[in-house]
């Protein structure tokens, strides 16, 4: 059992139930963020808020809590499911949908409140800081077939699942994206760093990929522990012949890629400047 937060209550997971007229439910239509948590300490608050609420303010929809009341309600999901996630290794999911309409029409309703839920998962532990402990992915390669707003974070995913779903087919753990000109934009749950001659690399934000908090915790801690970094375009061959490729999000933090399509990134093991991100990363996380 673990307990969820539903507008304004907290309650059995088992027991949250939603209106199939929810626009959530009928349209995709609402924001969520992810947010990862160790031994109760979050990592991104500040950046998860920020992207909640420009989210939401894409979309149209009031963002029904202050970033204090977000912060409870987060803190008080942790602790009410620590007991059933002894870990303490908690990923908390926050979905904001426009809420439950009285038909099914495209249009923004008037006057409906937003549909407010989240709950508890456990997520895997943080990276280990040894090279050979870490689980490395495998992942396939496509053109990306979502929509132009990749960079709302929108509860419409069906592009992505997709997307995922081609790596599973293949036996793979993700798939990495590109677009129409050959240039390497995000995976389907994840952002892509390459690393080439000791330099870090990670295409620039715009429309076609989502501003990952991990991602942006990652460009700081480099920085600050003098890894070279460049937010830059890359192309597929660069990919594929990168020293190095890196996967990042909430939940897998910074994970490292040896094959891309069945071929072998450098000499197929993680490699060094892998160690060296994710020491950088775990050092700078919690004060980001
Ligand atoms: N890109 C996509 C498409 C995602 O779905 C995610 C996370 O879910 C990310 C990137 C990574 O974002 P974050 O680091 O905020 O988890």
């Amino acid at each position: 059992m673990t307990i969820a937060f539903l507008n304004g209550d907290f309650l059995p997971l088992s027991e949250a139930k939603i209106s199939p007229m929810d626009r959530g439910f009928l349209f995709g239509d609402g924001i969520y963020e992810v947010i990862p948590t160790y031994q109760a300490k979050p990592v991104g608050m500040k950046g998860h808020m920020a992207r909640l609420k420009s989210g939401l303010s894409a979309i149209s929809i009031t963002n029904p809590y202050d970033e204090t009341q977000w912060r409870d309600i987060l803190a008080t999901l942790v602790e009410k499911n620590s007991p059933y996630i002894p870990s303490g290794n908690i990923g908390i999911y926050f979905h904001v949908s426009r809420g439950t309409d009285s038909k099914r029409f495209h249009a923004f309703p008037d006057n409906i409140a937003p549909t407010v839920f989240g709950f508890a998962f456990e997520i895997a532990p943080a990276q280990p800081l040894n090279k050979h402990d870490v689980k490395a992915f495998k992942v396939a390669l496509e053109e990306d077939k979502r929509w132009q707003r990749c960079h709302i974070k929108s509860t419409s995913l069906l592009g992505n699942v997709l997307h995922f779903q081609t790596g599973v087919e293949q036996g793979v753990n993700e798939t990495i994206l590109h677009n129409s000109a050959g240039e390497i934009t995000e995976a389907s749950s994840c952002n892509v760093f390459i690393v080439k001659n000791n330099v870090v690399y990670t295409p620039p934000l715009d429309n076609q990929l989502l501003p990952g908090i991990t991602r942006s915790i990652a460009l700081e801690a480099f920085t600050r522990a003098s890894i070279e970094v460049e937010e830059s375009r890359f192309s597929i061959d660069d990919l594929l012949n990168a020293d190095e490729v890196w996967l990042s999000s909430s939940s897998k933090e910074i994970a490292p890629v040896v094959e891309v399509n069945g071929m072998a990134i450098g000499d197929g093991n993680v490699g060094d400047m892998w160690q060296k991100a994710i020491k950088a990363y775990h050092d700078y996380k919690f004060i980001a």
